[in-house]
């Protein structure tokens, strides 16, 4: 059915309704007089990072797979409770190999556990030291070598090459290194959880609702769910259109698809005995049908407030799916073919490409700051 689209014509167009482009419409709409409208397919806002609440067991969830603030810019954090109350949660990922639960990322305990025996801090470093010194005077051209180059063999079969094969559906010799180098890391100390370099850390009082939906709630601002802009008709605008949707399909794929991996979440109510006793957990060795895992019902939102005996989970798996997410695969070729719609765009001084369909992964506070630093470089000359 072919929404109905009001006649008035606003300044600026802001393409998807996810954090990015909310974010960008409340700096706009609050710092000048210019007019927005927001443009979503889906039927809610918040894209990525969109909550609900379960009906069946009362939790709040994020039905694309856990979501948790972890920051050390000021501004950033600064932004986000001036504008929410969060509650402040350190949050922890496990990964589950050999029958027990082991904290990610890779520190002592995933050594110990890779190795199997006791080590102090400096014989942990020294047996990684020795296992990756083979590796370390090679190319680096892949997930595989950068990976081996820094945590050795051991560690690298026991945790990165099932998980990065599963995840991204193609052996890590095949990806870019930067997939090792932005989700990955090696301490040789006990665990501080799974951002131990962030300053802060928390969610959204309640859900992310009550940070996203007040970001549109101003006069200036009008919102258009289930509105796909590629349909026609194609959004007007006065100033400016910004889109945050894939890059390739904006152009119309005139360069070709950017080649993509998709994931997808199942969510199902599982016996509470049978439940995982941590929010998060990722299955490495490659041979579970679900490379990770969500227990939301742990997260500080939900305690107290479980009313079954049944416990939500998710299953994040490879493939199409529910709640299915799609990403730019990293690879060298699609880093070629992604810079070449960036040339594209750069030919349209109406039209700004931004957010999560130009990069390859951002995570939230990196999206905030985007969207803050590019309102900054908008509004003088949107007043
Ligand atoms: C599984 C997973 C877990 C994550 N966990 C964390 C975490 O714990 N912490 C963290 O900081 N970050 C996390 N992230 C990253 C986080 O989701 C992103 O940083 C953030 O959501 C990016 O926001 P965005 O607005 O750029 O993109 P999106 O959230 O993808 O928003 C884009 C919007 O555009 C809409 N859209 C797409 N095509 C069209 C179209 N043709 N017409 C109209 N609308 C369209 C989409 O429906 C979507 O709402 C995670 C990501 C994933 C996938």
């Amino acid at each position: 059915m072919v929404p109905v689209i009001r006649a008035r014509t606003h300044d600026v167009v802001i393409v998807g309704g996810g954090l990015f482009g909310l974010v960008l419409a409340e700096q706009i709409a609050t710092r000048c007089a210019a007019s927005v409208v927001v443009i979503e397919r889906e039927h809610h806002l918040g894209g990525l990072c969109w909550s609900k609440r379960d009906a069946h067991t009362g939790v709040e969830y994020n039905p694309y797979g856990t979501h948790v603030v972890a920051t050390s810019d000021p501004r950033v954090w600064g932004w986000i409770t001036s504008r929410v109350r969060m509650v402040v949660y350190e949050h922890t990922v496990h990964a589950a190999v050999a029958g027990q639960l082991v904290p990610l990322p890779l520190g002592l305990e995933a050594i110990e556990a890779a190795y199997g025996r006791k080590l102090s801090p400096d014989q942990a470093r020294a047996t990684v030291e020795a296992d990756a010194a083979p590796y370390r005077d090679g190319p680096v051209d892949s997930v595989r070598d950068l990976a081996l180059a820094q945590v050795g063999t051991r560690l690298y079969e026991t945790f990165v090459r099932g998980y990065v094969s599963a995840q991204w559906g193609t052996d890590p010799a095949q990806l870019s290194p930067e997939v090792f180098a932005d989700r990955f890391g090696i301490s040789f100390t006990p665990s501080r959880g799974y951002h131990p370099g962030a300053r802060w850390q928390g969610l959204p009082c309640g859900s992310y609702s009550a940070l996203i939906d007040p970001l549109a709630d101003h006069s200036r601002i009008e919102v258009h769910l289930g509105r796909d802009y590629l349909r026609p008709p194609r959004p007007r605008y006065q100033r400016l259109m910004v889109v945050t949707t894939p890059i390739d399909a904006h152009f119309g794929h005139q360069l070709g698809p950017l080649q993509r991996r998709s994931l997808h979440v199942d969510w199902r109510l599982v016996d509470a005995e049978q439940a995982q006793r941590a929010p998060v957990v990722t299955y490495p060795d490659g041979t579970s049908p679900h490379y990770r895992s969500h227990a939301p019902a742990l997260l500080p939102w939900n305690h107290g407030q479980e009313k079954t005996g049944s416990v939500l989970v998710g299953f994040e798996s490879a493939g199409p799916g529910p709640h299915q997410i799609d990403f730019v695969l990293r690879s060298p070729p699609n880093t070629e073919l992604a810079a070449k719609y960036g040339q594209l765009a750069t030919a349209r001084s109406d039209v700004l490409l931004a957010g999560r369909g130009t990069t390859f992964y951002d995570d939230m506070s990196t999206t905030i700051g985007h969207a803050l630093a590019l309102a900054d470089r908008l509004v003088p000359d949107l007043t």
